[in-house]
């Protein structure tokens, strides 16, 4: 075989789209509940709203990303996440003068050049949502309740809700200093990603999955422990919201994860039915991002949800929808006029919204009762030139495999939806 697809990308093959189209359709419902609206934005963006969003030094910035220079000599990126796009939007558009808080979702393709292993693609589909324009704590809270009900509704119970507090320009500063005078006396019991992400990106050391400086940072100074006023009460009430709304959670005082923009609230859902790559979900608050990207000074925060790893976790559970359901009709046709006529019959039937099948390919009468099995029909009219004559014919039912008469012109109104 010639073409392949290109590693790290994935078909969604029939028989797997319709767990997509299931997964899909929890989110609008869900998002819709929340009244969070649409949103869809281009595939690709200017490089350099990423690099200024997401941060230069960071993983996907410096090298996940999918690079190149078009035509016009411009630097162009295939989307790596959604939020930067969305608030590229929401400011092109002037989204705020409108509304002062724009509640909006998106699901789509994005795309980040990583080692391809399980749970990690490189075109890979996530869905997600912003709310900008306001600081409350209940819109932080809102998020990780928004994920956490589109995968309720999908029977998902495994998982872990983790929440830190990353600080802001006010307090963050301090700590990073603090952090880094630390971490440098350990320097050389460190990895060397974490000593390169020492001079890099410091809050990044502490969430190094390396066994040595999980084990060497122990004692490091956290974030949390170091919050101005402000971030302190900001995190007190969004522990206080999920209490009051039942929600189990643990503080991870070393989820930093892996982007520039955070401020205050990091949140990360992971599940224990993934491997390695466990992380469902992650989010938070972006505060200074709007303005970053040069916007007039708006708050915002969100989240943003893998549906692979999603499908993941339905499938190990074994819950993952399956839709074996096939058309309704199914012609059975003698001849080739009996083929003409049953074309004309369910070109009417598919107007009215009825699915219904006949044979491409001048098959046996036998052979087309085993398509019509094979496709999970659930009728089956024969018609031939007698049944045509006499304006009857056989209606089998594929369920009960009984035989009933049916005249032909009550088709139309036997069927409907
Ligand atoms: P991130 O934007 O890195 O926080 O990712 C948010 C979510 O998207 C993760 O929790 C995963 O569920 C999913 N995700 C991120 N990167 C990949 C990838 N390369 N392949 C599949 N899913 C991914």
């Amino acid at each position: 075989m010639k073409f392949k697809s290109v590693k790290g990308t994935k078909d969604i093959l029939p028989g797997e789209v319709e767990a997509w189209q299931h997964v899909e359709r929890v989110i609008h419902r869900v998002m819709r509940d929340f009244n969070y609206r649409e949103i869809r934005t281009p595939v690709f963006e200017t490089t350099a709203l990423f690099s200024r969003s997401i941060g230069e030094l960071t993983d996907i910035v410096s090298k996940e990303m999918y690079t190149f220079t078009d035509r016009s000599e411009e630097s162009i990126t295939l989307k790596p996440e959604g939020t930067a796009s969305v608030l590229r939007a929401y400011i092109q558009h002037n989204l705020g003068e409108q509304s002062q808080l724009v509640k909006v979702y998106y699901l789509g393709p994005m795309f980040r050049q990583e080692r391809p292993q399980a749970g990690r693609l490189r075109q890979f589909h996530q869905f997600g949502a912003e709310a900008i324009g306001s600081q409350s704590a209940l819109l932080d809270v809102e998020m990780m309740a928004l994920a956490l009900e589109i995968y309720r509704q999908l029977g998902i119970e495994q998982y872990e809700l983790n929440i830190n507090s990353v600080g802001c320009e006010k307090c963050r500063p301090k700590y990073k200093e603090l952090l880094v005078a630390e971490l440098t006396k350990l320097q050389d019991t460190l990895s060397p990603e974490s000593q390169t992400r020492l001079k890099q990106n410091p809050l990044r050391v502490l969430d190094s999955k390396d066994e040595n400086d999980k084990a060497a940072t122990k004692n490091a100074p956290l974030m949390k422990d170091y919050l101005c006023d402000e971030c302190s009460a900001h995190f007190t009430a969004v522990r206080q919201l999920l209490d009051t709304l039942g929600t189990k959670y643990s503080i991870d005082g070393r989820l930093v994860r892996g982007l520039d923009y955070y401020t205050k609230t990091a949140f990360e859902i992971t599940s224990t039915a993934l491997g390695s790559q466990d992380a469902l979900a992650g989010g938070g608050r972006y505060d200074l991002l709007v303005e970053e990207l040069g916007g007039k000074p708006a708050p915002g925060v969100g989240f943003a949800a893998g549906i692979e790893r999603l499908l993941m976790v339905l499938e190990k559970s074994g819950n993952t929808p399956k839709d074996e359901s096939g058309p309704v009709l199914f012609f059975v046709a003698l001849d080739d006029n009996s083929l003409q006529w049953a074309f004309a019959e369910a070109a009417t039937l598919r107007a009215k919204g009825i699915s219904v099948e006949l044979d491409y390919l001048g098959r046996s009468i036998k052979a087309q009762m085993r398509e019509a099995n094979r496709q999970h029909a659930r009728y089956v009219i024969v018609v031939g030139e007698n049944e045509l004559k006499s304006g009857k014919a056989k209606l089998k039912d594929m369920l009960s495999g009984t035989e009933t008469e049916i005249s032909l012109q009550q088709i139309q109104s036997s069927f409907q939806v």
